[in-house]
């Protein structure tokens, strides 16, 4: 075939839509109950959103945005993660002025020009959280206890959140002096990236994958060491309330995430069954950033996490994630000339909110039966001219395999009554 789709992307196809489908409901939902309102923003954005002042220096920035020039010759890019689209259109919206703390929550496509591998894609999808508006460690920990809630409601168990505090603009700088001293006498022995980022974003080198740089920054100072008072009482109120709502977590100095606005609160959700790209979802507290893009001053908190990772982990532990829709009923006719007739037959159903599918292609009855068996419907109708001329159809159990003729005027009537039945059958066999 001349034409594939581009590396690192994916399509999604129908035998897999019902996964996502499901993990982006139960995410919806949970949302709605915490109270977020979901946020949608244009897929590109101009390039300077991303790439600005300190920013540029982080690898998302400088190595994989997928940039272009429209004809006008704008610089746009594609979006490669959603928290400064969020901010730009808090901002431009003035959605504080409404309310003084905005919960938003998003699901959508991201962009990064990555080396792709296992759970490493260059369309990939995430969810996310933002609280806008407040400082306070409350709106960290709200975050927080949505996304355990939402892996916990997924049935994901084998999850670690890890959680730091990166300081602040009055503490860190001292801090990066120290780390600087302490990394100085074997710069030369670290990775090639390390060594980049020792002038630029020296905190990076602390989650560097990289054994050697493991190995060399063992005993580095760390920022939650080295806080002021005020970020200090931050982190341990936040402790104070992830204790009281009893959610499991490790402190981990070294967590620092790759984008380079975070400020305090640093957190990872880590999953072992991801191997070394074992980031579920990762986020923190980013009270530059709305200055940074040209506004005021805007403490604001979130996370973001991606989709197929968590898929990834549910499929790795066997866990049910939704079921394939299926037609509950199939319309077979039994000749050509009550087609149409029947054709109207799925019309009443489907206002009725009986899912059903009906043949489009002039298939014999034997071929229509076994399309019916193929799609596992519940029921098969089937009407030919006899059963046309008396104004019925026969109603066939596929599970059972008994069938009765069934008037048409009752027909919805007593398929509602028997799909009710059997729902209410599971439900008892379930509790
Ligand atoms: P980040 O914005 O880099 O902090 O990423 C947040 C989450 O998005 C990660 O924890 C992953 O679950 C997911 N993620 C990031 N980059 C990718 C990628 N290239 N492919 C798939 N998922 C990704």
């Amino acid at each position: 075939m001349k034409f594939k789709s581009i590396t690192g992307t994916k399509d999604l196809l129908p035998a897999e839509s019902h996964r996502w489908q499901y993990v982006e409901q139960i995410f919806r939902e949970l949302a709605h109950r915490y109270n977020f309102k979901e946020i949608r923003t244009p897929v590109f954005e101009h390039t300077e959103l991303f790439a600005r002042g300190i920013g540029e220096l982080t690898d998302i920035v400088s190595k994989e945005m997928y940039r272009f020039e429209d004809r006008s010759g704008n610089s746009l890019t594609l979006k490669p993660e959603m928290t400064a689209a969020v901010v730009r259109a808090y901002l431009q919206h003035n959605l504080g002025q409404q309310q003084p703390v905005t919960k938003l929550y998003y699901l959508a496509p991201m962009f990064r020009q990555e080396r792709p591998q296992k759970g490493r894609l260059r369309q990939f999808h995430q969810f996310g959280l933002e609280i806008i508006g407040t400082p306070g460690a409350e709106a960290d920990a709200e975050i927080i206890v949505m996304t355990a809630d939402y892996y916990v409601q997924l049935g994901i168990t084998n999850v670690e959140l890890r959680i730091n505090s990166v300081g602040c603009e009055k503490c860190r700088p001292q801090y990066k002096e120290k780390l600087k001293e302490f990394l100085q006498p074997n710069l030369p022995h670290l990775s090639e990236d390390s060594q980049r980022r020792f002038e630029t974003n020296p905190l990076r080198i602390l989650d560097s994958k990289d054994d050697r740089d493991r190995e060399l920054t063992a005993d580095a100072p760390l920022q939650k060491d080295h806080l002021c008072t005020e970020c200090n009482e931050h982190f341990t109120h936040l402790q104070e309330i992830l204790d009281e709502a009893n959610i499991e977590y490790s402190v981990d100095g070294k967590i620092v995430r790759g984008l380079d606005y975070y400020t305090k609160t640093a957190f990872e959700f880590i999953s072992s069954a991801l191997g070394s790209q074992d980031a579920l979802s990762g986020g923190g507290r980013y009270d530059l950033l709305a200055k940074e893009i040209g506004g005021k001053d805007v403490p604001a908190v979130g996370v973001a996490g991606g989709i197929e990772r968590l898929l990834l982990v549910l499929e790795a532990s066997g866990t049910e994630t939704g079921e394939e829709p299926h037609p509950v009923v199939y319309l077979a006719a039994a000749d050509n000339d009550s087609r149409a007739w029947l054709y109207g037959i799925t019309r009443q159903l489907r206002k009725h909110n009986i899912p059903c599918d009906t043949d489009l292609m002039q298939r014999s009855l034997k071929a229509q039966m076994r399309e019916a068996s193929r799609q596992h419907a519940q029921y098969v109708i089937i009407a030919g001219s006899d059963e046309r001329k008396n104004n019925e159809v026969v109603v066939k159990n596929m599970e059972v395999g008994d069938q009765q003729n069934v008037s048409v005027d009752d027909l919805v009537h007593i398929l509602q009554q028997q799909l009710s039945g059997e729902h209410n059958a599971t439900e008892k066999s379930r509790a």
